[in-house]
């Protein structure tokens, strides 16, 4: 028995593959999750996961003072737990930084499991090697390995979100106010925190879709001008769900969906979770940075040959080169054939 602290305080997309750490390291008793506000959502009804701390590290808990009061909180967390027999107490920094490596060591955890590039590491107490050439989630999950060559299985790999009661009735209000019936639907998400990894093409894959498929935009309220485009392109064929939904709420619509084309983005998480074929466009990244799609049938479309390319961690704001060549030479032509596929292949 032990019990484990997560630390994820990155992005929508890294919580979603920090899920299967929390269900491995659950097997071995109760975790406890540090989360975001915007990324503890996510965390919702997991039957893996005891309490969560949200951690507003950029808002009202943000500098030292913030970060001590939270670190009493996980404090008195772990010293509830250690009463009720819990065992050893390891905290897995599944985010990095000098800042969440010192929480938990301000909340006495002892033991600290990390990745051995992280910037934190000289506070852990165990460093886990960073495998560049494995999938992200494996790489998480990799830090509550038995030894460096395990590798999980399928199973053990796949991200998971609970979608609720709450989430299924706004999808339901959402689907009948567009007058949608039993036919197909495919999901488009055409946005990003950075511009260079916004496919400027969604209109015109839209148009080339089946006509027999509704064409369901997904995305926050800040997608919205990318999204009534695409209801331009189509019409009434589309279904603008851009910032209607939760993220879980979003999540089961991508459950419903037959198929989801999506940026290199936080959807493409949600999409591997519900086990949503996906289609990813990847521009200024590329799948080899471990952050491509799991679900099944899965494909992505990258411009190949182009030396620039990759040319950023994340995706930069502008194109350094100024010809954004990694997504204007990828035309809608190239990733319909790809949805044709995926639909080929689907039963
Ligand atoms: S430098 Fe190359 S990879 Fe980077 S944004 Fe420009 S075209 Fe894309």
């Amino acid at each position: 028995m032990q019990f484990s602290l997560v630390i994820q305080t990155s992005f929508l997309g890294d919580v979603v593959l920090t899920t299967p750490l929390i269900a491995e390291l659950a097997r071995r008793g109760p975790v406890h999750i540090v989360a975001t506000p915007a990324g503890a959502p996510l965390l919702a009804r997991n039957p893996d996961v005891v309490g969560v701390t949200i951690y507003d590290k950029r808002g009202s808990a943000r500098g030292v003072g913030g970060l001590a009061n939270v670190a009493g909180e996980l404090s008195a967390t772990r010293s509830r737990a250690a009463n009720d027999g819990a065992g050893e107490a390891i905290a897995y920094l599944a985010q990095g930084s000098v800042r969440s490596a010192a929480l938990a060591r301000l909340a006495g955890f002892r033991t600290r499991v990390g990745f051995a590039t992280s910037a934190g590491r000289w506070l852990y107490t165990r460093r886990i090697p960073y495998r560049d050439d494995r999938h992200h989630a494996e790489r998480l999950w990799s830090l509550a390995a038995e030894s460096a060559d395990a590798s999980p299985t399928r199973e053990q790999l796949r991200p998971r979100l609970f979608p609720g009661g709450a989430e299924r009735e706004a999808v339901d209000r959402l689907l009948a106010s567009a007058g949608h019936g039993t036919s197909p639907m495919i999901a488009l998400a055409p946005g990003s925190v950075w511009a260079t990894k916004r496919w400027p093409f969604y209109p015109a894959l839209a148009r080339l879709l089946p006509a027999k498929a509704r064409v369901v935009v997904i995305g926050g309220k800040d997608d919205a001008p990318l999204a009534s485009e695409i209801v331009t392109a189509v019409g009434d064929r589309a279904i603008d769900a851009t910032g209607q939904l939760s993220l879980l709420g979003s999540a089961e619509l991508i459950r419903r969906c037959a198929l989801l084309v999506t940026n290199d983005s936080s959807p493409q998480h949600l999409a591997s979770a519900m086990g949503t074929p996906t289609v990813t466009v990847f521009g200024p990244t590329v799948p080899e940075f471990g952050f491509g799609p799991l679900a099944p049938q899965s494909r992505t479309a990258g411009v190949h040959g182009l030396d620039c390319r990759p040319c950023d961690r994340h995706g930069p704001q502008h194109c350094p080169l100024g010809h954004w060549r990694c997504m204007r030479d990828l035309g809608a032509e190239m990733v319909e054939e790809l949805v044709a596929q995926v639909d080929r292949e689907s039963p």
